[in-house]
């Protein structure tokens, strides 16, 4: 396979709007720029949706919503199979799109063009598995049917961190339910999404399964759609903050919902862990993405007899990671997504230090261009600083410690977020009631990654409702119907 080219992929990227299976201008034609975070340049200009558009996009999946749910699952398998294989194809293409508009380094790039198209390939083997049930009620006067259909046409809102995974961990569960889609891509990472739906319809997707629609007025344009009765549907992933609006808006119609919102992770290190495998673990949970996962490791909670030993080692490692932009060679940390990010990254070590802690590298945004901040560690974070309560998104490591398990946990729990907890001891039985204690959707326990097309991702507490992924991420996309006959 030859690389792709970056002059060459953003010149034959569509740019218009996708609905009803056609390629359409903005209404009044206006441009939404996006960026590379690296150096600050525009890599190309799309279409910037107003709320008629977004109607037209909903107009498009309501109207596909009928034959899609009566197409045969076998059929919805297989273009979803043959989606996954042209992802495979195009890997190269996905993985470069997404390093341009997002930063990420390109080997981590290419892990994400994995990890999204496994969905895909997961939901085209569940498409064909939906299952009911049959049997005589207790009383013997009724047979029971319980079955389950397509709740719809749906909207999905995604973040800019993971442009492919958190578009096919929606796409891939609703077409296999036999459900319609709009999807809204993130306006600072609005690309890749663009060019997978090429794929789809390469796959043989029939025209208004999916539209997308691209825009910088998120909240003018989804705000209709909530509104609207045909959608029986809203997927969302990103903050807290927009979620917790829009489950305000889709109360008022109690709209079904999936939301996969922010997180706080803990990641604790106990007196018995195996401290190598502790500080690879650590390596991947904070520094993956640039730090910018809702998954990211964001208070590193280590035994008072490790912590010293534990921040030298990993300071040692974060010291070396190479700095770049993400297209260029060795690079392992890219830049963050915007200014805002970097003086985020840049208030919580200030605020950190002033109340106590140290930082052992690192510690400063770099300048331009591009909106890169140095991997940092800061070690002894006193309770009350601002980062141990709100997510990071940035490659800071901050250590803390505790003295015993239940102070641990206490520790771990203290927080309003769910989404996922790191573990890491040698003992199974300690290991076992973590597993119970820790207040968190997903676990890791002795390893830094979770994510897996098969496995329900998923918060609890003020991380979010439902799960993707795993035999769970189909059910998000059906509605249960029970029905009743006369036994005889
Ligand atoms: P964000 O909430 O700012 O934006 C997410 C999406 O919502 C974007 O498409 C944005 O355009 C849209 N949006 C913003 N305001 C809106 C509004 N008022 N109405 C409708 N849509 C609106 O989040 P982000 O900065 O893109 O992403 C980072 C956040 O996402 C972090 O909090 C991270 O933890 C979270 N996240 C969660 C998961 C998960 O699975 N739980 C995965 C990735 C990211």
């Amino acid at each position: 396979m030859t690389a792709p080219n970056e002059r060459d992929l953003l010149a034959a990227l569509p740019t218009g709007l996708f609905i009803g299976g056609e390629w359409t201008p903005a209404e009044g034609g206006g441009r939404l720029p996006v960026f590379d975070p690296a150096t600050g340049e525009l890599l190309v200009e799309i279409a910037d949706a107003s709320a008629a558009d977004a109607v037209h996009a909903l107009d498009a999946a309501v109207a596909a919503q009928e034959s899609w749910a009566a197409t045969p699952p076998r059929r919805r398998s297989d273009i979803l199979r043959r989606a996954f294989d042209l992802v495979r194809e195009r890997s190269e293409s996905l993985a470069l799109l997404m390093t341009l508009e997002m930063g990420k380094p390109l080997a981590e790039a290419r892990g994400e063009v994995v990890y999204g198209g496994e969905f895909l390939r997961w939901f085209s083997e569940e498409a064909v598995r939906i299952s009911g049930r049959y049997g005589l009620n207790p009383e013997g006067t009724g047979r029971m049917i319980v079955s389950q259909r397509p709740v719809g046409p749906c909207l999905f809102i995604t973040p800019w961190n993971f442009p492919f995974a958190m578009a096919t961990r929606k796409i891939a569960p609703a077409l296999a339910a036999g459900c319609t889609v709009v999807i809204k891509p993130p306006e600072l990472t609005p690309l890749t999404t663009l060019y997978f739906v090429q794929l789809l319809v390469e796959a043989g997707l029939p025209a208004g399964v999916v539209n997308v629609y691209t825009t910088r007025r998120s909240s003018v344009t989804s705000a209709p759609l909530i509104a609207d009765p045909r959608l029986r549907k809203l997927s969302f992933t990103g903050s807290t903050e927009v979620g917790r609006r829009l489950l305000a808006q889709a109360a008022d119609r109690v709209l079904r919902v999936s939301m996969e919102l922010g997180g706080n992770a803990p990641f604790l290190v106990f007196d018995d862990a195996d401290l190598d495998q502790a500080v690879e673990g650590a390596m991947v949970a904070k520094f993956r993405n640039i730090g910018q996962a809702c998954t990211a490791a964001n208070r590193f909670i280590v035994h008072e007899s490790v912590a010293d030993e534990f921040a030298r080692r990993i300071t040692a490692r974060v010291a070396s990671l190479k700095v770049g932009r993400g297209t260029d060679d060795g690079v392992q940390i890219g830049p963050l997504i915007d200014d805002r990010a970097v003086a985020k990254a840049d208030e919580l070590v200030r605020d950190a230090v002033e109340r106590g802690a140290s930082v052992l590298t690192g510690g400063n945004a770099l300048t331009g261009p591009g909106t890169f901040f140095e991997p940092t560690v800061v070690a002894g974070v006193r309770p009350g600083s601002a980062i141990l309560h709100e997510e990071i998104f940035g490659p800071v490591l901050a250590i803390a410690t505790f003295a015993d398990e239940d102070e641990a946990v206490r520790l771990a729990n203290d927080t309003d977020y769910g989404l996922v907890s790191y573990a890491f001891t040698r003992d199974l039985a300690r290991g076992h009631r973590l597993i119970d204690r820790l207040e968190t959707g997903m676990m890791g326990l002795n390893v830094g990654v979770v994510s897996n097309a098969a496995a329900p991702f998923g918060g609890v507490k003020q991380s979010g409702i439902g799960r993707e992924g795993g035999p769970e991420g189909i059910h998000e996309f059906l509605s249960t119907k029970y029905t009743l006959i006369p036994a005889d």
